[in-house]
């Protein structure tokens, strides 16, 4: 069965902002995105609990060499049924701080995707960095490595606030970052931003994001802070020495930061996520439109085959998993045909352009209507969901309710 594009002709927001892709899901079913996960970091923010490492940079080497290696497993692992290469429409390399490999090791990464993959030449090549570690020189050589994409964690303009988080760098180094950025040739820049910070006020709020909109990046990611246990603003919250903004401020915050971000011509095409036009972020929607992607690195996840599975989180044994030339996969679950589909209007409805019924349909040879049966209803009749053409979104109530309507609609939610 081919499966037609989605109409982008009847959709206001479609128009401005071509989310979907033209090729047929059969298509994209059959590719990968990649991620490849660096975790180094010169220190650890207070409220980070990824899986990255202060005080490691000297593994860097050791660590790239066994990211190459895994790199070639992945490939063969990946291969279609006619041992083809398997196609590849995005990188991003996330961390912890990749910008702290040099400009070579991510040229050799480069190569071995493109060895083990089929990488798309117009590919969406992303590199996570932090503002305080980039220099003009290393810009220009990650541009011409190939890297399309810079994704920057500013976080604020405000120094005590980037102070009080345990950043790293200046107000005066996001702004630096980005006219290197620039004069590198970098066309796609996403700025990072968080609120509801300790101490943070609403007029700190708005001038960050005033600051951040004289730079005008191509695409803005805005978190509201959680406090994660294991981090140390976890243990100062429960001894009372900060207090995270409350939910209260941190919605007027959200809500000011999109009156401003749409007022500029950004759209809100995800939750956190806002873009000029022909700017979202392809990787991002890859894990959105629940399509496969192979992640590589310590403790790096993937969804690929019908499974869900994630690597070794220690570098140092990764390293040694990877020096014997075994998958370094620690934990693996089989995602049933149910929770593919359950987790694939999740995923899309957290979008603002929602579920695309007719893809969805054609997916899954089950309209979505008829999977959901009598709940549909239920929650449309709540006033949480609505219909235009051939999508289904949350109404603006359903998104303030979020995680609530995911509940009462899907099965496996
Ligand atoms: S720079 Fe990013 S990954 Fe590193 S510690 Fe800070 S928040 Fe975590």
């Amino acid at each position: 069965m081919t499966i037609s594009a989605p109409d982008t002709t009847t959709n206001a927001q479609n128009r401005l902002l071509p989310v979907t892709s033209t090729e047929p899901i059969e298509r994209l079913l059959e590719t990968a995105s990649l991620y490849l996960h660096i975790p180094f970091c010169h220190t650890r923010c207070y409220y980070c609990d990824f899986n990255t490492y202060a005080g490691m940079l000297p593994v860097r080497e050791p660590y790239v060499r066994a990211l190459l290696t895994e790199i070639e497993l992945a490939g063969k692992m990946a291969q279609l049924a006619d041992n083809t290469l398997r196609r590849s429409r995005t990188i991003f390399f996330g961390g912890g701080t990749p910008s702290l490999l040099s400009v070579q090791q991510m040229q050799r990464l480069l190569q071995a995707c493109s060895t083990a993959f089929a990488v798309d030449a117009d590919a969406e090549i992303t590199l996570e960095a932090n503002p305080g570690t980039l220099t003009q020189e290393q810009l220009a050589g990650l541009r011409a490595a190939g890297v399309n994409r810079l994704s920057m964690g500013a976080q604020s303009f405000d120094a005590d606030l980037l102070k009080s988080l345990g950043r790293i760098h200046t107000p005066e180094e996001i702004t630096q970052a980005v006219t290197y950025a620039r004069a590198a040739g970098f066309t796609s820049i996403n700025l990072d931003f968080m609120f509801g910070l300790p101490q943070q006020t609403m007029q700190q709020w708005q001038e960050t994001l005033r600051q951040a909109l004289e730079l005008r990046p191509e695409h803005f990611s805005l978190y509201s802070l959680i406090i994660e246990e294991g981090t140390p603003f976890y243990d100062w919250t429960h001894e009372g020495r900060i207090t995270p903004g409350d939910e209260d401020l941190c919605a007027d915050m959200y809500e000011i930061a999109d009156e401003l971000l749409h007022a500029a011509g950004y759209i809100n095409y995800e939750i956190s996520n806002w873009a000029l036009p022909g700017h979202h972020s392809r990787h991002n929607l890859t894990y959105w439109q629940n399509l496969p992607y192979i992640g590589m690195g310590a403790g790096a996840y993937s969804y690929f085959g019908n499974r869900r599975f994630s690597n070794e989180r220690d570098p140092l044994t990764y390293n040694k998993v990877l020096k014997t030339g075994r998958i370094p996969e620690v934990e693996s679950e089989q995602v049933e045909r149910e929770q593919e589909m359950s987790e694939t209007a999740f995923l899309a409805l957290r979008t603002a352009l929602g579920l695309h019924l007719p893809t969805f349909e054609q997916r899954f040879s089950q309209p979505f209507a008829q999977f959901v049966g009598d709940r549909l209803q239920i929650v449309e009749e709540a006033g949480l969901l609505e219909h235009e053409d051939s999508w289904l979104r949350l109404s603006k109530r359903g998104r303030l309710l979020g995680n609530e309507v995911f509940f009462r609609l899907l099965p496996e939610a």
